[in-house]
């Protein structure tokens, strides 16, 4: 294993949103924990990926991509019902304007598509003929596969077989796509074990492969690289923010898995002080251990899956199992930016409980007629909550990180389940 600098310490950045460090730091977060077989594979990405920073027509051709096939920018919408219904619960003066960032308009049904495509991009430039992914909820396998067609790439998916189980839907839609989606059936089938098999897969593979990391996690450069593929949802807000409603919001929510939808809606407004940031984590049924995933809120720094951040472990250091209704959020790890602002205290993170997801999922759908996925769903939770509380000539910015058809059967499962409890 390759440590980088694990005892030095860190110079503190100028400003918190000068990071990673060369080392691919985040404070003392992020760096690279990885096996000698990948370090060159690495090197190569990020050897490339500083190679396009001024490269016109690599950023050319992915901002035409953007307009002309993702259809951005995705609509800041003004949830006019949402809103009332906030105001009717508030005290006198209170219930904030919510805003809802329309990522689940992007091409595929969610925000994975602004990574999938930058890193396909890079997979061409590197000269590399296939790419491999890991998926939960099957939006980033999706996303993948979508890339890999539009650049005539091969596509693996890795996939656990409790997903598989409940998001079918986007099984279908990778096979149709023309990806090959291969079940893990180790550890707790989902998510952490499809990653696992990935990195193994990636090991026997790099010199025609690339993997597509699908959050803000991993060794470097991976969560700096996706965190820039993502921040594009945070630039297109601002800029949204300041044409329709003439200032910031006071308030930016998103719901947390690995953190790359909230890395990418916070991230333009880091130096922004007076915006709350406000990152949601997996509640699931209870706050002991294995019954959510949520390891900003319960976790321990731990090093998952090649960098250094919060990790929801037991007393030894073993990775705990996690539940979320959410296939998405049902990760034990989070990005270590998000660890690095944790604990500047810039992001405050929170927790929201399946049945409160549940509730959001199910009021956001009959108060908007917008279905989100159960993912978003805990980001609408907290905000709805947030809404009631601030000041009513105040507005929250709701990230709607994806839509919630892939979630309609399994929903109306628990829902289902619910009522009969
Ligand atoms: C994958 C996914 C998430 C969780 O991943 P992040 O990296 O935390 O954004 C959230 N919402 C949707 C719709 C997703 O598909």
């Amino acid at each position: 294993m390759t440590t980088l600098n694990s005892n030095a310490t860190p110079a503190p950045a100028a400003r918190i949103s000068d990071v990673p460090s060369a080392e691919g730091r985040f404070g003392r977060f992020g760096g690279s924990y990885i096996p000698e077989t990948l370090v060159a594979a690495c090197a190569q990405l990020e050897e490339v990926y500083q190679s396009i920073q001024r490269d016109e027509r690599f950023w050319d051709e992915l901002r035409s991509l953007q307009t002309h096939y993702t259809g951005r920018p995705t609509s800041l919408y003004l949830a006019e019902r949402l809103t009332a219904n906030a105001k009717a619960r508030a005290s006198h003066g209170h219930g904030a304007t919510i805003l809802l960032k329309r990522e689940d308009l992007a091409h595929t049904g969610a925000h994975k598509i602004n990574n999938t495509l930058g890193q396909a991009l890079l997979t061409k430039k590197m000269g590399k003929r296939r790419i491999i992914a890991e998926t939960g909820a099957g939006q980033h396998g999706v996303a993948s596969a979508t890339a890999a067609a539009h650049f005539g790439l091969e596509c693996d998916v890795y996939m656990g077989a409790e997903d598989v189980r409940r998001q079918k839907l986007n099984v279908t839609r990778m096979k149709m796509l023309g990806a090959n989606v291969i079940e893990v059936d180790s550890g707790s089938r989902t998510l952490k074990d499809a990653t696992n098999e990935a990195m193994r897969d990636w090991m026997d593979s790099v010199e025609h492969t690339h993997y597509i990391i699908g959050s803000v996690v991993g060794p470097h450069p991976f969560p700096m690289i996706v965190r820039d593929f993502q921040s594009i949802i945070g630039q297109e807000a601002k800029a949204q923010c300041l044409r329709h409603i003439g200032k910031l919001p006071e308030a930016i929510v998103a719901c947390v898995g690995g953190g790359s939808n909230a890395a990418g809606i916070f991230y333009s407004f880091i130096n922004d002080e007076h915006v709350r940031l406000i990152g949601v984590e997996a509640g699931g049924t209870s706050s002991e251990p294995g019954k959510h995933a949520a390891p900003l809120t319960f976790g321990e720094p731990g090093i998952l899956h090649g960098s250094l951040s919060y990790v929801l472990q037991d007393n030894d250091g073993q990775t705990s199992l996690v539940h979320s209704c959410s296939a998405g959020l049902d990760y034990p790890g989070v990005g270590p930016e998000h660890a690095y602002w944790k604990d500047a205290g810039r992001v405050r993170y929170t927790s929201v409980t399946d049945d409160q997801a549940l509730d959001a999922f199910l009021h956001l759908a009959r108060a908007e007629g917008i279905i989100p996925a159960l993912e978003t769903a805990h980001a609408v939770a907290e905000g709805i909550r947030l809404a009631i509380e601030m000041r009513e000539d105040e507005h929250v910015v709701i990230n709607c990180s994806g839509r919630g058809d892939k979630d309609v059967e399994e929903a109306a499962r628990l829902l289902n389940a619910r009522q009969s409890r």
